[in-house]
């Protein structure tokens, strides 16, 4: 058995380079995509060359499902995500509740659900890598989204209360290391240094095997804590089925929107209009389409805090079957916000965005990101199945996140900045457009360059609690 397992294994990492080739064969063919997409060319030649690179993208998709080993790559994810559920468990879960090192988290960060659930999995990775038990400040029974607190809608982090494992210890500020055995961590935006295991740090124990079968290994990461702490209670996860039935996800592909506006747009991101998203969305059916080699029904589901969009696509969007619901986006007004039907509409929302075939979202909103994030630990690889109309993937508060140059680049004009081979940038963005924008940490030069030319550089730590 242990030779089959060894002959499994190498020839996993055996493909490495191969599925490292070609993830960035398909990346590249997509970042000449938005050159040309971007670029104000005469129009026959324009739809030409953009048709020319939907059948490339289709062929590269295909050549993921042709290769035969996804099934053993699906296996090999889902072994990775047990491993991490399994080490989370035994933590939260210790033999002596008043015995155990605490980490306590409080779940009232002032802000909407994505940002509190980020914030108590910023509280999760951290107690993982400190090998303390996370505890919600008492027992995150003071919800501002719903009287009844945690257990409303989720199952309960530990077996342990915040009365057995904590009691009456004094709450010590979070420190590493730390002699108190209850620590209190406070919020992620007030570190003034960043401990290395924070996003987007992968466990070193498997980064190597996991950028291998994944095109984003720190979502993985990210993710399998959230699903952990997103397990959802009976009553919850029969709401939840019944949402998902609503939707024909058996009859052909369902692309997602999350379509983030109200209070965000003007004081943390822009406007972006209902065709916009429509746009990349019929890219992705094209491209679907041409992977299967058959015609596809549109179809799309809609989540939002504007009640307006989901009456504008049915009207503008005949050839689209629409899903969503005006109901959820009227609760999900800030003058509504802090409710129980506020809370299962986003948790409905974000379930159905995490089981949808494509995303389509600004990942400036945390409600798109947590779709994105709890969709990664399911077995196959969906890193890449998203289009973002701003921001990359990032995590609040995270370390720079690094890309690593991999062909020479002379700036040609005063906006570009120059990249040699190996130089590390942290990066700012993606321009969508063909270029993204960065600091070079050689010459200290901040610009733009084109976004093929370099490749991420993920953080690794040495996460001691990762049982074998
Ligand atoms: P962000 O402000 O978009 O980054 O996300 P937050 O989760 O921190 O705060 C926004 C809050 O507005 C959410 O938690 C929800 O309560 C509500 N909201 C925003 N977008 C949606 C949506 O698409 N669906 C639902 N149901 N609620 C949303």
């Amino acid at each position: 058995k242990e030779e089959k397992e060894v002959v499994e294994k190498s020839s996993i990492l055996g493909s490495l380079e191969q599925e490292l080739h070609k993830r960035m064969l398909d990346d590249r063919i997509r970042e000449m995509f938005y050159l040309v997409h971007s670029k104000a060319i005469e129009n026959s030649t324009k739809t030409l060359m953009e048709n020319q690179m939907i059948s490339l993208m289709g062929l590269s998709a295909k050549l993921e499902k042709l290769e035969g080993s996804e099934d053993e790559r699906i296996k090999e994810r889902s072994k990775i995500t047990e491993r991490i559920m399994k080490s989370i468990e035994k933590l939260q879960n210790p033999e002596s509740c008043k015995d155990a090192n605490t980490l306590v988290c409080n779940l009232d960060k002032e802000c909407g659900f994505g940002c509190q659930l980020h914030h108590v999995t910023y509280c999760a990775i951290t107690a993982f890598a400190t090998k303390r038990m996370m505890i919600l400040k008492r027992d995150g029974s003071s919800w501002k989204y719903s009287s009844r607190g945690w257990t409303s809608v989720f199952e309960p982090i530990s077996k342990c209360t915040f009365d057995e494992a904590v009691g009456n210890a004094e709450l010590k500020p979070f420190a590493d290391p730390s002699p108190a055995r209850v620590v209190s961590l406070g919020i992620v935006d007030s570190l003034l240094t960043k401990p290395a295991f924070l996003p987007q740090a992968v466990p070193e124990q498997f980064l190597e095997t996991l950028h291998s079968l994944h095109s984003h290994p720190p979502a993985f990461f990210v993710g399998t804590f959230i699903s952990y702490l997103m397990r959802f209670n009976s009553e919850t996860k029969e709401k939840l089925e019944a949402a998902l039935k609503a939707i024909p996800f058996d009859q052909g592909p369902v692309v997602g929107l999350q379509i983030r506006r109200t209070d965000k747009v003007g004081t943390e991101a822009a406007f972006h209009a209902l065709k916009e998203y429509m746009e990349w969305t019929e890219i992705w059916f094209k491209v679907e389409e041409k992977r299967l080699g058959k015609a596809l029904e549109r179809k799309v589901f809609i989540a939002s805090d504007d009640p307006t969009v989901v009456p504008e696509a049915q009207k503008d969007y005949p050839a689209y079957k629409v899903y969503g619901s005006t109901e959820i986006a009227k609760t999900a007004q800030l003058n509504n916000r802090y409710t129980d039907a506020s809370l299962m509409g986003v948790i409905t929302d974000i379930y159905i965005l995490s089981k949808v075939d494509y995303l389509v979202c600004t990942f400036s909103s945390q409600v798109c990101r947590m779709g994105y994030e709890l969709r990664q630990p399911s077995g196959s690889d969906d890193g890449s199945k998203f289009h973002s109309l701003d921001d990359i993937y990032y995590f609040g508060g995270q370390q720079a996140h690094e890309v690593v140059a991999i062909e020479d680049h002379v700036a040609q004009n005063n906006q570009e900045i120059d990249l040699k081979v190996g130089d590390k940038v942290g990066i700012a963005g993606n321009h969508w457009n063909g270029y993204s924008k960065g600091t070079n940490r050689r010459t200290y030069k901040e610009g733009v360059f084109p976004s093929y030319k370099v490749v991420n550089d993920w953080r690794r730590f040495n996460f001691e609690a990762l049982l074998d």
